[in-house]
């Protein structure tokens, strides 16, 4: 039985990632990390602490949905006190990124922005279209429920990453995050992301490849949030024995 610390508990992914666990074999909530107080009642077998270095001692493995100043404390703890770690906190900033790198010197890690098999072939596919398709013009809007926080999303980011490395481009020199006003016609290279926020959307990424006479785009719809914890759940089954690294969905999912 593997023993999961739930890190993030009391969110929208959190609430569903303890349900799941509950009724998935093999696995079991043995810790949940809170500020204040838990807002929904569980097994009293579980401990709920405020205390980081006891909640990472309670679990073999965590499971982090929570947000990118949250997920900055669970890393430096887990540095003193090493634990395989499944990542989905989107919007870490440079640091953050850093500290995890760090941190996956000592303790296996998978960090993914998002958990899904769906998004993690879409961007085999966006990589494979950005390489195959020189000329098309790349454009990707994503949407998201008016509560998200970070924006553009950590998935899309992450898609534009792929569109970017199958034309051998640096995202950082080509990404475009807004147009307005009059900023003169869009240059060749670059790659925008775009934001829509609004309702209770799950999650919506088009990736677009334009040309003269012709477009294709690639989407893909989360139509339910369980598809993210249910993903972290099988990442967390597959982690737990790794080595020190850091690893992302496609090498759990072994997706060529
Ligand atoms: P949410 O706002 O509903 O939940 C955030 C959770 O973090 C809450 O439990 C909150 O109590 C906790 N938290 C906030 N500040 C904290 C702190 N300082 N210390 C400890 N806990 C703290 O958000 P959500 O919709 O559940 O999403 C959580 C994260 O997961 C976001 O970054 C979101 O973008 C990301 N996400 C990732 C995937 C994926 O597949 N990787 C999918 C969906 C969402």
């Amino acid at each position: 039985m593997i023993k999961i610390g739930v890190f993030g508990a009391s969110g929208r992914v959190g609430k569903l990632l303890i349900d799941d666990l509950k009724a998935t074999s093999g696995v079991s909530v043995s810790s949940v990390y809170v500020r204040n107080n838990l807002d929904f009642s569980i097994d009293p077998s579980v401990l709920v602490t405020s205390a980081m270095h006891s909640f990472l001692n309670a679990c073999d493995i965590v499971i982090d949905f929570s947000l990118p100043e949250a997920c900055e404390t669970l890393l430096e703890e887990a540095i003193r006190t090493p634990k395989p770690l499944v990542i989905g906190t989107t919007g870490l900033n440079t640091h953050q990124l850093n500290l995890l790198k760090d941190a996956s010197e000592l303790m296996p890690i998978l960090y993914a922005t998002n958990m899904s098999l769906g998004v993690a072939l879409l961007n085999k596919l966006v990589y494979q279209a950005s390489s195959a398709l020189k000329d098309f013009d790349i454009e990707i809007v994503e949407m998201h429920h008016k509560h998200k926080k970070d924006a553009p999303s950590g998935t899309a980011l992450t898609l534009s990453e792929s569109a970017a490395a199958g034309r051998g481009l640096d995202i950082n020199k080509v990404r475009v995050s807004g147009r307005d006003g009059n900023i003169g016609e869009r240059k060749k290279d670059e790659i925008a992301v775009m934001a829509l926020r609004g309702g209770d959307i799950v999650g919506r990424h088009t990736v677009g490849f334009y040309n003269d006479g012709e477009f294709i785009e690639l989407s893909h719809t989360a139509t339910s949030r369980n598809t993210f914890s249910k993903g972290a759940i099988r990442a967390a089954s597959w982690l737990i024995n790794k080595e020190a690294g850091l690893y992302s969905i496609s090498d759990c999912l072994e997706l060529e």
